[in-house]
């Protein structure tokens, strides 16, 4: 492998040891709150992980920056991944995740633009997300930012996608030709309390976008490498939008966690907690080792 290669190992090396670490703070968040939603934030982990350490151009000593590029949480209720990523890149000081839904805090249990920085929208009720990013989208490429084109991307849950209001922000995204729109699907094929399929199948989702015409690419949503290629920038205002079905496995990262409906909304016994803890330990040493 060339300096380049060993490079990019690194960087994917630093991607995956930064996921569990954030994987870490998920859990011990919710742990100490005694809610949370541990399950959905492990599956969007490796997707906020490398958009904020690689993707977005972004600034935490300016958050609002006005060529940043837009991130969007239409699965609100991941907001424990978004508060461990805006820690973990210093958009917000780490003892604030301490904090997590308790009173007063400034991280609620899901995200408000008004208390936390870097959130860029409010979302919770789901099947919004779209809409908004949607809107940003045509509103950043009206305004003059010189030779840039802020990107936005929004990161939709697949059982959100049940809700209407997706389909009508899908088919005018099309219709605007939001070539700098990005929306990643976590597609972890359970929702709360059962599987996708079994509560109201969405049956070939890139079929579905296409034939919405948008741009469509499936991913392997754990993939560092993969998701780092499949989020390259663009750089222009017209053209289809973009969407990312990103394959994934809900609670990933904890065995006992993985691919299990009950995880969506659990707190763990404390000996859970410590069983969990002890294997994204291992996992984060095993990958900080071969660095
Ligand atoms: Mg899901």
């Amino acid at each position: 492998m060339g300096n380049s290669g060993s490079k990019f190992q690194d960087v994917l090396t630093f991607l995956q040891v930064q996921s569990n670490k954030s994987r870490l703070m998920s859990l011990e968040m919710t742990y100490k709150a005694k809610q949370g939603h541990i399950a959905p934030d492990f599956s969007c982990l490796d997707i906020l992980t490398v958009l904020y350490f690689s993707t977005l151009r972004i600034d935490p000593a300016n958050p609002k920056l006005s060529t940043r590029d837009r991130f969007v949480l239409s699965k609100g209720h991941a907001a424990g991944a978004l508060y461990a990523t805006l820690a973990a890149r210093e958009f917000i000081p780490k003892d604030w995740l301490d904090t997590y839904q308790g009173y007063e805090t400034r991280l609620m249990g899901h995200p408000d633009r008004l208390k936390t920085p870097g959130v860029e929208h409010n979302t919770g009720a789901l099947g919004h997300g779209l809409s908004v990013a949607s809107g940003m989208a045509a509103a950043l490429r009206q305004q003059d930012h010189g030779d840039i084109v802020p990107n936005v991307y929004v990161l939709i849950g697949d059982g959100e996608l049940q809700e209407g209001s997706n389909w009508e922000a899908i088919m005018l995204a099309s219709h605007m030709q939001l070539a700098n729109l990005t929306a990643i699907i976590d597609r972890n094929g359970l929702q709360q309390g059962d599987f996708v399929d079994s509560t109201l199948a969405l049956g070939d989702l890139s079929a579905k976008f296409r034939s919405f015409a948008w741009d469509v690419s499936e991913v392997d949503g754990h993939d560092h490498g993969a998701l780092m290629e499949a989020f390259t920038p663009r750089n222009c205002t017209h053209g289809a939008p973009r969407a990312i079905i990103a394959n994934t496995t809900k609670g990933r990262g904890v065995s006992f966690i993985e691919n299990q409906s009950k995880w969506h909304h659990k707190v763990p016994s404390e000996s859970e907690y410590e069983l969990a803890r002890a294997e994204l330990l291992v996992k984060i040493e095993r990958g900080s080792s071969s660095e």
